[in-house]
């Protein structure tokens, strides 16, 4: 029987599953990222063998951070400073023997998406709502890619806001306006001086409204199906938060039909799932 790996490579947790041809999962384990990366592709190492448990490997697949390379497999993920131009898939390779696939974490959560069954539309777009923001486009199963296989990064749109304080809108990227820095936890936190959870109603109202704006553009551009949400600040504040963004979004799309907006049904292990996936798929 043939066994695949999937890793979830986190700048705060790695998670490693063991699961078969069939996508059954066997086995999970979870550990804290090391700082250094020494101890870190050990740890990963250790976890694989403990999944595995001494079984043949027949593939890996892998999420992290961006920005990657994931034709050659080269990472550098943003939010693990010691993790920079890392060859994972050549690394993972000659350790296993076996085929590594490397992509973009939410691009992963997005195939996870498609593959746990749940959104098999023709045009479906996730996206992750947590520390950061990103998200990936599913075509038919395939994912959309960029010029040179460059991951678009919807977090980075410029939208009409509403925010009390616009002067302490700054992005982690160096731009002044993007929806991430508004929305994201860092950008919450950076706005409002407080946690997600501390946020009062009005304030709530700012994100959601800008979250809002942002599914506008997404749906005027991509035209989708569904847009899935995924990540902690999705899940927090659930309908609380989707229920007046969709509004906002209906209120500014003309022409184009409005996509459903929907909450993601499987947690935090969509990344996972979706590693095992490309394991057994490999990427396109
Ligand atoms: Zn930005």
């Amino acid at each position: 029987m043939n066994t695949y790996i999937g890793l979830d490579i986190g700048g705060t947790k790695f998670m490693v599953a063991a699961g078969g041809a069939d996508g059954a999962v066997a086995r999970v384990t979870r550990a804290a990222t090391p700082v250094d990366l020494a101890e870190g592709l050990a740890l990963l190492h250790a976890m694989i063998a403990e999944v595995a448990g001494g079984a043949p490997l027949a593939g890996i697949g892998a999420a992290i951070g961006g920005p990657l390379d994931w034709q050659t497999g080269v990472v550098s993920p943003v939010h693990q400073p010691q993790w920079r131009n890392v060859p994972l898939k050549a690394l993972m390779e000659a350790r296993w023997g076996c085929p590594f696939h490397v992509d973009v974490d939410t691009n992963v959560a997005a195939l996870g998406e498609y593959a746990l069954g749940a959104h098999t539309e023709h045009a479906m777009l996730y996206l992750t709502l947590s520390t950061g923001m990103g998200g990936g486009l599913v075509v038919d199963g395939a994912l959309y890619r960029g010029a040179h296989g460059v991951h678009p990064e919807v977090g980075h749109q410029s939208v009409p806001f509403r925010c009390a304080h616009p002067e302490r809108v700054a992005c982690d990227c160096g731009a002044p306006d993007c929806l991430e820095a508004l929305i994201s936890g860092t950008g919450i936190r950076r706005i409002y001086g407080k946690a997600p959870e501390a946020l009062a109603d009005e304030e709530w109202a700012e994100v959601a409204y800008n979250l809002g704006q942002g599914l506008r553009n997404l749906a005027a551009i991509y035209a989708p199906d569904v847009i899935v949400l995924g990540g902690g600040i999705a899940y927090g504040q659930g309908e609380l938060l989707l229920g007046p963004a969709r509004e906002t979004m209906a209120a500014h799309l003309r022409i184009v039909p409005a996509p459903r907006v929907e909450l993601s049904q499987h947690g935090y292990d969509t990344a996972l799932m979706g590693a095992l996936y490309i394991a057994r798929q490999g990427l396109r």
